[in-house]
């Protein structure tokens, strides 16, 4: 048989809601020769990703640890972990990321109950204090930056609801850990998941996972075991803790590429790199009026690193995209659901978000409305 040639597809600006750019440190680190994933070196590595990650989820939580797949399954983590059947849990839905999580509800053989909201809108929290005089969960879901839609889902004034309730907290942080503040500790968040290839700008693959004293006792209080044996925290938490009890073999080079792009986020400093996404929002924001384009989200509630405008009629959705990424190499995410065919999803996540990034698709936009 004759081999295919060699892999190696044109570099492209990857500005889609994941995965974006990746810093050429963090391509170096995962070229880092492998040692063993028991090796006490490795366990020194993954010590330091444990104590980055708590800096990045801004909490002390003792159970910290990435997860070896993608976003989905931290999400999947946590409600395998807290969930037993016959358990209640509460979501919150307003995007693709809430439905998903309603459907993991039900698999785990618990009862839902919802709350929607439009897409495009956030979860109003009268409307949780309402659902929550109905049924009384063990836990309530919902999603800190709904990556479907755009919008930035505030969550301080909904953690005490759910408290005053008796119920935990779970909070998906896919898209805004390392682009907006995520404060597990100041907000109370229970159990928060995220994942490497959004505002981490690390290659997919890990799935960072905060849980609280109060979700691990959640966990402890189990009468039955999780389901999935891959994802049960009763062990995965003693391949990370003391005992170094061999669960799974860890993704060894995604660690490696973790670690260094928590070293390049700490170095930034949280509150720098936040203004950063804030700002070069708001110079996409400005370039993309200029052109004739309208934001999907309200102003308070806009995400400063996934930006929805309606596709004007004047431009073909699938082709315009198609010429971005053929022509100019720049990658931008279709609508997905509702959304479909009337929304484009621009990224600013991570080494993403740079003002090149903004004028180069700005430019590209230009030149293709209008052509002179
Ligand atoms: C991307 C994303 C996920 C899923 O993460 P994968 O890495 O694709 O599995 C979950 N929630 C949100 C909000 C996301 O943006």
């Amino acid at each position: 048989m004759s081999l295919p040639h060699e892999l190696i597809p044109t570099p492209r600006f990857l500005m889609g809601p994941g995965p974006s750019d990746v810093h050429p440190r963090v391509l170096r680190a995962m070229a880092t020769p492998l040692i063993g994933h028991l090796d006490p070196q490795f366990l020194v590595i993954m010590d330091e990703v444990k104590r980055m990650l708590q800096a990045t989820f801004q909490t002390t939580n003792e159970m910290t640890l990435a997860v070896s797949a993608t976003g989905s399954a931290g999400m999947e983590t946590c409600f395998v972990n807290l969930l037993q059947p016959g358990d209640e849990a509460l979501v919150c839905v307003n995007g693709v990321f809430g439905n998903r999580m309603a459907d993991i509800v039900g698999r785990c053989g618990a009862k839902l109950h919802r709350v929607d909201a439009p897409w495009g809108s956030p979860i109003d929290p009268q409307q949780v204090e309402d659902a929550l005089r109905e049924c009384k969960p063990k836990l309530v879901a919902l999603v800190h930056a709904e990556t479907s839609t755009g919008v930035l889902q505030p969550l301080t004034d909904i953690s005490r609801i759910v408290h005053e309730a008796g119920a935990l907290l779970l909070v998906d942080a896919v898209t805004s850990l390392g682009g907006t503040d995520v404060r597990v500790d100041d907000w109370g968040i229970d159990a928060v998941f995220s994942g490497t290839q959004k505002c981490l700008s690390a290659p997919p693959g890990l799935s960072p996972v905060s849980f609280s004293p109060r979700a691990v006792a959640a966990m402890d209080a189990r009468k039955t075991k999780v389901q999935s044996w891959y994802l049960d925290m009763r062990m995965v938490r003693n391949y990370w803790g003391e005992q170094r009890t061999y669960h799974h073999t860890a993704p060894i080079s995604l660690m490696y590429a973790l670690h260094e792009a928590l070293r390049i986020i700490l170095t930034e400093e949280l509150e720098a790199r936040f203004a950063r996404h804030r700002r070069n929002h708001e110079l996409l924001r400005d370039g993309l009026e200029e052109l004739g384009f309208t934001l999907v989200v309200e102003p308070p509630y806009r995400l400063p690193m996934l930006n929805t405008a309606w596709i004007p009629e004047s431009l073909a959705d699938a082709p315009t995209r198609r010429r971005l990424l053929d022509e100019y190499n720049i990658e931008i995410g279709a609508g997905l659901g509702e959304f479909a065919g009337k929304v484009w999803r621009i990224g600013l996540m991570g080494c993403s978000s740079t003002e090149n990034h903004v004028h180069m698709l700005l430019s590209a936009l230009k030149r293709i409305m209008r052509p002179t």
